[in-house]
């Protein structure tokens, strides 16, 4: 099989490469070619979290394996850390396995900026970030890239780490202000990005017609959102199985606010099969639960182009 080491990944992929590979997979989601498999997510105790993500899809079927550990960033290593496993969907045979760290980052901005491109309002301008961890920043580059925001607000529950999320600001020429949660009644397009076993932003801190992608809620008992907000809301999501389960909207569902029913897969929008934002005033919520067929999807593509560069390294298993 052939290996593609996590320290390659950064000079195979960027952002662009990104959106391209998930917003292809939310269209073969729609249209039934491609399946995301039931997630298994275990807690392992003290916040860490551990488990698999896979699928099928044309050309492609796999498995990504891993899980959020929160004591990492301590010991000077990120606090996801996975690999990406990917076979022969006719015979079986393991291909390859490639670093899933770098990888994780870059899909799951680049789901939310495929929810912002076909959700926000085309003149938002205002972009808010609840949030500053390690993914924050790639939030921020990826949101970037599908509107022409003019200045970005942010707030994280420890103020001294939006400092990172400030820089890479600068580095977009985009003006930076840190702000309380109030303060995203400004914000147009809000992305939330923490590991919050409880929300932090209330519907009182979203202004009308605001676009919401909500990505750090990808288990069992984490909360970034208050439930009324996807109650009053136009709610989307990469998988509803996993939205009512493990997503955002499993509080709101849970609470009898949200009929499940109501949760527009995103692909459908993408193929024309569903409305997306019906009116300026909407709040439209894109719960980005994370799935296998993304992580499959990047790491395919990250693997035909270290192969056309004759970058991965064969190895005998
Ligand atoms: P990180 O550990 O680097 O940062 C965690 C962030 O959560 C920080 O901003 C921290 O201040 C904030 N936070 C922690 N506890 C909080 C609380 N009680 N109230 C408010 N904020 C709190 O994590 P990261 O790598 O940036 O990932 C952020 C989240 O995104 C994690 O929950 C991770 O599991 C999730 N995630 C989701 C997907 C997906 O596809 N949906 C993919 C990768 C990661």
């Amino acid at each position: 099989m052939l290996v593609v080491p996590e320290r390659l990944i950064a000079g195979l992929m960027g952002p662009d490469e990104a959106f391209e590979a998930v917003a292809e997979v939310f269209r073969q989601t729609a249209g039934g070619a491609a399946r995301n498999f039931p997630v298994v997510r275990e807690a392992l105790g003290g916040g860490r979290q551990y488990g698999f993500k896979s699928g099928m899809g044309p050309g492609a079927l796999g498995v990504k394996a891993g899980g959020y550990f929160p004591g990492n960033a301590a010991r000077g290593i990120t606090n996801h850390q996975s690999v990406v496993t990917l076979f022969d969907p006719e015979t079986g045979r393991p291909e390859a396995m490639i670093g899933g760290n770098l990888l994780t980052a870059l899909r799951t901005a680049a789901a939310a900026a495929v929810s912002i491109d076909a959700l926000a309002r085309p003149g938002a301008r205002v972009l808010g970030i609840v949030g500053a961890g390690h993914q924050a920043a790639f939030q921020l580059r990826a949101a970037a890239r599908v509107r022409r925001f003019e200045r970005v607000i942010a707030w994280n529950r420890t103020p001294e780490r939006l400092a990172g999320l400030a820089a890479v600001a600068e580095e977009l020429g985009l003006p930076f202000e840190a702000v309380p949660l109030a303060g995203m009644r400004e914000a147009e397009v809000i992305v939330t990005i923490t590991s919050s076993p409880a929300y932090a932003l209330a519907a009182a801190h979203v202004s009308p017609g605001t676009h919401l992608a909500c990505m750090g809620t990808d288990t069992i008992g984490k909360q970034e959102v208050e439930p009324a907000l996807l109650g009053a809301a136009r709610v989307f999501t990469d998988e509803p199985a996993q939205s009512v389960t493990l997503g955002e909207a499993q509080h709101a569902v849970a609470q009898g606010l949200l009929d499940p029913a109501r949760i527009v897969p995103l692909g459908a929008v993408l193929t024309g099969e569903a409305p997306g934002r019906e009116d300026p005033d909407q709040i439209t919520l894109y719960d980005g639960t994370g799935v296998g067929l993304q992580d499959l999807a990047v790491a395919a593509r990250v693997l035909a182009l270290a192969k056309a560069r004759g970058l991965a390294i064969p190895v005998e298993i």
